[in-house]
């Protein structure tokens, strides 16, 4: 079983998301089933909502889901098997208070060294565990040889004992430290290959070396995804509008697209336009390229522009709130000069709209009254001379109002190639 393991504690971030698709994909290339975990512990963090909120925007990428898991649910068993490893002396119970800890560890960074817990609880008897009333957190113990493992991204990696430490995994109010719930949950699901960003790295020798001293010795295997990078080059935060996908889902950004560059950046893929569907075809995670991605915004809207344009028309008129084959085609049309939904919505709706127009003003209304009483003519050459015609106008003084009359815009695209996406509604535009 794959798993996307989120926390419902703020925006789904980017590199959030390309971990959901990665994980999905690998889950339905091995055949195995995909497990939700919604990381829900820390419930002074959680945000209401935000885990429906996440499972709506995973299902608007066409991510599915086998199974679904609140991590609060299995609190029972991450309480059971911290009791467990306190029995079997691989955990112990440590008083420590959070000033003299803290205390501890400023007196560690004024030397300029590494904080370390001290072991001052380590060897405690049973008895004075016992009797001691003061609440206490349990540590696990820390190993006596490293612990080393493949990541199948960075390839081997190992990390000292002194590393790993003898660590948290129940806080004083007995609930589970994220390494503690997640290596126990990764367990009890029974998890073949875990895919996360490289911030976890550091804590993966803890979730495996929690599950050696529970007596598990499936390997699971992992895969450390690179941060992403913003155009400056730093890891990309929420300050960088563009890391959050809802935020991109409002610029008009398809998911399609979002999906399509997600797994197209630091990657070696056989196209550069695809389908999740296609990627489900040839992803390969061993390609993924070790250093950072790079984040770029304009390359996204290429892609936009691309999936639009290969979108079914009607999909595309209903996402800016038109319908009709022909609008979705008009605003595939415009793809050529703008690059979101919402831009696109901009331009057709100016089509749409009452118009006026200042240099030319009477050249526009008699344009207009002609226009109105016109016949319909199927190509733009017979409509133009029509016009002129009439009207008796030629060059700037027929095409600028013409232009402002047809698209409610100074410039844009050729009206010849434009007429064949509007000549069927000529009559709810000219006004
Ligand atoms: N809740 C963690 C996160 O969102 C999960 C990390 C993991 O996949 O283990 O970063």
């Amino acid at each position: 079983m794959y798993r996307f393991a989120p926390s419902p504690t703020g925006d789904m971030h980017i590199g959030n998301l390309r971990v959901a698709l990665f994980n999905f994909i690998c889950a339905r290339q091995a055949e195995e089933p995909f497990l939700i975990r919604i990381e829900d512990t820390d419930k002074a963090r959680n945000i209401e909502g935000k885990d429906r909120e996440i499972l709506e925007i995973l299902s608007l990428f066409g991510i599915r889901w086998d199974r679904i898991n609140y991590q609060s649910e299995n609190l029972k068993f991450h309480q059971q098997l911290a009791t467990k490893l306190l029995i079997d002396k691989k955990a112990f119970a440590c008083f420590c208070t959070p000033e003299t800890l803290e205390a501890k560890r400023e007196a560690a960074k004024a030397q300029k060294i590494a904080y370390r817990y001290d072991g001052t609880c380590k060897h405690l008897s049973d008895e004075e565990v016992l009797n001691n009333e003061q609440p206490f957190v349990i540590r696990l113990k820390k190993p006596d040889a490293p612990v080393t493992f493949t990541d199948l991204i960075k390839g081997e990696l190992s990390f000292a004992p002194d590393d790993i430490d003898d660590f948290v995994i129940m806080r004083v109010d007995k609930t589970p430290t994220y390494n503690f719930a997640c290596a126990v949950d990764d367990m009890m699901f029974d998890i073949s290959t875990v895919i996360r960003g490289e911030d976890h790295v550091s804590n993966t020798p803890k979730q495996i070396l929690i599950r050696q001293y529970l007596g598990y010795d499936k390997e699971i295997r992992y895969a450390h995804l690179p941060i992403i990078l913003n155009e400056a080059g730093k890891k990309m935060s929420k300050r960088d509008n563009a890391s959050s996908v809802k935020w991109l889902l409002e610029q008009g950004i398809l998911p399609e697209a979002i999906a399509n560059y997600l797994i197209l950046i630091g990657n070696n893929t056989p196209s550069e336009i695809f389908t999740l569907k296609e990627a489900i075809e040839w992803f390969d995670l061993k390609k993924i390229a070790k250093a950072p991605a790079k984040f770029d915004y304009k390359k996204l809207l290429q892609i936009n522009r691309e999936h639009i344009r290969r979108a079914d028309a009607k999909e595309i008129a209903a996402k800016i709130g038109y319908s009709g084959e022909d609008i979705g085609k008009l605003a595939q049309f415009y793809t050529e000069e703008a690059s979101t939904l919402h831009e696109i919505k901009e331009k057709i709706d100016k089509i749409f709209a009452p118009k006026t127009c200042e240099d030319f003003h009477e050249e526009f209304e008699l344009l207009k009254d002609i226009a109105q009483n016109a016949p319909f003519f199927v190509e733009f050459d017979d409509f133009k001379a029509h016009l002129s015609q009439t009207s008796g106008l030629k060059g700037k003084r027929l095409f600028k109002p013409l232009r402002v009359l047809l698209t409610g815009a100074q410039s844009g695209p050729n009206l010849s190639d434009l007429y064949p996406y509007i000549k069927n509604y000529l009559g709810e535009i000219i006004k």
